[in-house]
């Protein structure tokens, strides 16, 4: 039995991608090992969003061929692999073949083809004017309770820091009957949860680029799907501040099973770093939508991503985003330290922020934000919510752990019973920066 073992870095679309490579490594009938010493095949899936992560994929890779020399197939699939392409085989030795984001259909054939006939290392990157969006079953996913579904797949925006553009390639959209038919089937085989994937969801259909069918709107497909997947909870990442709609909200307010949670990241609250990100929306922009969300007719749960220290980024401008922060309010906040990435229009700024003045700025926004977070959390203390069981607690094995509709992480005291999988009513009882926890009253289903 040949065995593999995948390594995903980054976000939810590499898992997504990563459960597709398993599928197909499977229905050769290879087998999944958690356990590297085990594997036959080792397959890297990697991101280059930042700097950090991408340095961990070529010290994972010299690790894996110093322990096994021989028998053992290495792959780098992902965002590094497209990025840098033949020139990773000489940043690292020892990788045999390097797969792109849109060539992930080729694995079978080339990891066949190598563990037949051996020879030179092969490298696949190119990109195609109409990839297709492979598809899996219910029964090929790994993931259990929560499945990863993407709607659309690339992206047009060209933010001046962010590499995806080039390693993802131009925005293209998945016809919503083949969207639905994948929904239908997930709900069918159990799913609880669905979230539609996108690196930019808003502009789902915008894009001529969609396949088949009569282009929908984003809030179209959201009450297309709300009305016949069958799912009980449908949540949806990453929103683009640019193409957010009201249409959105309206949706959300209308159908129980949209969570209430919208992920709508600012990246900075200067106007003048807005536009040198060159997002295309404005700090006034910005705020114009939080107020649809918080205005909604039941409560809707904000969180972002932030990027601090962008290049030509002064006091003033950061003070603008502490402010921003304040202003907002938000549930969560994913915060980052801006790392150049290669090739992009951001990387070639003179006026590159010095890494110790980045440093003390995330730690301030940190500082901040967490005091932000901790008083918002509380409001929840004493409240009964749904929570889907996704396993035991990281931090205890006596409890467990999941999320709520609006996507907060709750840790709770454990029955003795195996409730992985089941929606669960927990009465919170604290509140933790970046977590609540509580006690299960009754288990739903
Ligand atoms: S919207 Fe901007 S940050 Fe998001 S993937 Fe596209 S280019 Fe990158």
């Amino acid at each position: 039995m040949t065995r593999f073992f995948i390594e995903t870095f980054g976000c939810q679309m590499n898992v997504v991608d990563s459960e597709k490579a398993a599928a197909l490594l499977r229905r050769l009938g290879y087998e999944w090992t958690d356990d590297p010493e085990q594997a036959e095949v080792i397959l890297l899936n990697t991101c280059s969003v930042r700097e950090k992560p991408e340095e961990k994929v070529y010290t994972r890779i010299r690790q894996f061929r110093r322990r096994r020399r021989d028998q053992v197939f290495i792959g780098v699939m992902g965002c590094v692999a497209q990025l840098y392409g033949r020139r990773l085989l000489e940043r690292v030795p020892g990788v045999d073949f390097v797969l792109g984001t849109q060539a992930l259909g080729e694995l079978p054939r080339i990891v066949e083809h190598l563990r037949a006939q051996g020879g030179p290392s092969i490298v696949q990157t190119r990109m195609s004017n109409r990839p297709e969006f492979l598809e899996i079953s219910p029964a090929e996913r790994r993931q259990r309770h929560v499945a990863y579904v993407p709607i659309m797949e690339g992206c047009d925006k060209f933010c001046s820091f962010c590499i995806v553009p080039f390693t993802r390639g131009r925005e293209r959209s998945r016809s919503p009957v083949r969207i639905l038919a994948e929904l239908r089937a997930l709900a069918e085989a159990g799913y609880q949860e669905v979230h539609l994937l996108g690196q930019n969801v808003n502009s789902y259909g915008l894009s001529h680029r969609i396949e088949g069918g009569r282009p929908l709107a984003f809030f179209e497909l959201l009450r297309l799907v709300a009305e016949q997947s069958g799912f009980p909870r449908i949540k949806f990442t990453t929103s683009h501040p640019k193409d957010f709609m009201p249409e959105i909200v309206r949706a959300i307010e209308e159908y129980p099973n949209l969570c209430n949670w919208v992920h709508l990241p600012p990246q900075a609250g200067s106007d003048r770093i807005l536009t040198r990100m060159n997002r295309g929306y404005t700090r006034a922009d910005y705020l114009r939508r939080v107020q649809w969300i918080r205005s909604a007719k039941r409560e809707i749960v904000l969180t972002g991503d932030i990027i601090v220290g962008f290049p030509g980024e002064t006091e003033r401008d950061f003070q603008e985003t502490l402010r921003l922060i304040e202003e907002v309010q938000f549930d969560g906040v994913y915060l980052f330290k801006y790392s150049p990435r290669p090739g992009t229009p951001a990387a070639r700024l003179s006026d590159q922020v010095p890494e110790e003045v980045k440093t003390e700025r995330l730690m301030r926004l940190e500082e901040r934000q967490r005091e932000i977070q901790l008083r918002r959390l509380q409001r929840y203390v004493g409240r009964v919510v749904e929570v889907l069981v996704e396993g035991k607690s990281s931090k205890s094995q006596l409890h467990w752990a999941g999320h709520t509709t609006d996507n907060i992480v709750v840790n709770f005291e454990a029955s003795r019973e195996n409730i992985e999988g089941s929606l669960v009513k927990v009465e919170i009882t604290r509140a933790n920066p970046h977590s609540l926890f509580g006690r299960s009253l009754e288990v739903l289903r």
